[in-house]
């Protein structure tokens, strides 16, 4: 079969590789599509410390499954499924809560541990999800990131009478924006980019921010009436992002802000800005419990997935990724990898 291997950053290869087995209790999944996500781009660009190379990058993938390990029985051969990104040890405090994705010794596939950018890869039975089998694959590939905006909402317990304020609209903001509006609540999105801004409006945004070129702080308390938004979803994460987002005017009084990021430099946040109003700063990562009640919203056609995928691309044209990687495309919103 043939794999992706990331060497080093900037460094890939197609390479010819034995196909796995499965072990007790692991499935042989056949990949169909693998979505590629920001992460992905940290990896090969050389930015996720996490990483370790050589790595097979991919943790948005659904497949067929080709093979069952001795003791499995909840698949079959030929069952569609989608796998779960989170390696965890299922024997930890985190785990035993229900917790997988804080595990103490938790991996994430694609970055930690090899992904799905290739043909075959093994998976423990309980990190694989059943599909229905009208589900399209390339669709499919959209339930792990949908995962993570169920995650990061009900981190935030998202009520319908919030008004929420989104920063970022690129695939996570995007998803967020329509598990909020699902959820009948008030949403307001801001980006830079134009062309992201109306698609939020296309999903549902009740208002828009270019914060290229209006002020947040000002258009926040034109639409609030001075009250601030209730849930802050910081999925632009740059250095200073957050610290900008609880300035006096953006969150109301005890409102909830959530980083989505990964960014290592020090915010100028003080006890003040955050006790001064009860602020709650809740941490997020990945998801956990989240498979199941995604595919059930795919299942009933509740997201709209128009607009999300920008690229669809074969797995044989896997250089055109990387290409678009280190140079996106203008207009390019998310890749999907197709395997034949
Ligand atoms: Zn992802
Ligand atoms: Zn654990």
């Amino acid at each position: 079969m043939k794999q992706i291997s990331v060497k080093a950053p900037f460094q890939y290869s197609v390479e010819e590789a034995q196909r796995p087995k499965p072990s007790r209790g692991e499935v042989l999944v056949k990949m169909k599509a693998a979505g590629v996500c920001g992460s992905d781009f940290h990896l090969f660009l050389g930015e996720n410390p996490m990483a370790k190379f050589p790595r097979i990058p991919g943790h948005e993938n659904a497949g067929i499954i080709e093979e069952v390990g001795e003791g499995v029985t909840k698949f079959k051969k030929g069952d569609h499924v989608v796998v779960d990104l989170v390696v965890a040890c299922g024997s930890c405090k985190q785990c035993k809560n229900g917790r997988r994705n804080i595990c103490r010794t938790v991996k994430a596939r694609g970055a930690a541990v090899d992904g799905g950018w290739r043909e075959y890869f093994t998976a423990a039975e309980h990190e694989v999800y059943l599909l229905p089998e009208d589900l399209p694959f390339e669709e499919a590939a959209l339930i792990e990131p949908f995962a993570i905006g169920g995650h990061c909402t009900k981190r935030a317990d998202v009520q319908e009478s919030d008004v929420v304020l989104i920063l970022g609209m690129g695939t996570i903001g995007t998803i967020i924006l329509q598990v909020c509006k699902e959820k009948g609540c008030k949403v307001i999105c801001a980006d830079i980019k134009e062309n992201f801004l109306k698609r939020a409006e296309n999903f549902g945004a009740d208002f828009i921010v270019n914060t290229k070129t209006e002020n947040l702080n000002s258009r926040i308390q034109k639409y609030t009436n001075g009250e601030g938004a209730d849930v802050i979803f910081d999925a632009a994460g740059y250095p200073g992002s957050l610290t900008m987002l609880l300035e006096k005017g953006i969150p109301a009084n005890g409102a909830r802000i959530v980083p989505l990021g990964f960014c290592t430099s020090a915010e100028s946040i003080t006890q003040s800005m955050i006790n001064g109003r009860e602020l709650s700063i809740i941490g997020t990562r990945m998801s956990s419990g989240q498979f199941v009640p995604t595919i059930e919203k795919f299942r009933q056609k509740a997201y709209r997935l128009d607009g999300i995928v920008s690229d669809t691309i074969l797995f044989s044209e896997i250089d055109q990724v990387f290409k678009n990687m280190q140079s996106p495309p203008e207009g390019m919103a998310k890749m999907v990898i197709l395997f034949e």
